[in-house]
């Protein structure tokens, strides 16, 4: 990168190590022009991509909201918080593995429903029964004889 100093593009790492629990790279780095050192950090960018809604809206997306639409589904439950956060955490690094800066309110809510059904089947209907919410009564009969398979 070019040195800030004088605006060369000749410049070296001269130490490097991990910070913040290995989360960013702390580099020391020094000008062979000038010979004036500086540091960078490098940290991986965990930009979610944007919500698009039904109506064609965009908003950003929100964690809290997937949060609390799993804490219903999963109310009085035999799931654990900790196995709800893995599951979380799952969806959002698939969402960010999709590599688009916007996604569809769909292709959320149908990981979510993927994730959720491994979790715990009857949290499963129930969100799915909200957010899908089924074309018609036989749908989701046919859904839940899945489940008893
Ligand atoms: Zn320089």
């Amino acid at each position: 990168m070019h040195c800030p100093f004088c605006g060369t593009q000749d410049t070296k790492v001269i130490d490097s190590r991990l910070v913040a629990d290995g989360a960013s790279v702390r580099r020391r780095r020094e000008c062979n022009h000038c010979h004036e050192r500086f540091t960078t950090f490098e940290t991986a960018e965990l930009i979610m991509p944007r919500v698009i809604k039904s109506n064609g809206s965009r908003e950003p997306f929100n964690e809290d909201k997937l949060r609390n639409g799993l804490l219903r589904a999963l109310e009085k439950r035999p799931v654990s918080l900790e196995a709800m956060e893995q599951a979380i955490n799952h969806i959002k690094s698939g969402l960010r593995a999709t590599g688009e800066r916007e996604i569809s309110s769909d292709v959320i809510g149908n990981l979510v429903m993927e994730n959720l059904k491994q979790l715990d089947k009857v949290a499963y209907v129930r969100f799915a029964s909200v957010y899908r919410s089924f074309e018609d009564i036989r749908e989701f009969g046919e859904e839940i004889a899945r489940l008893n398979d």
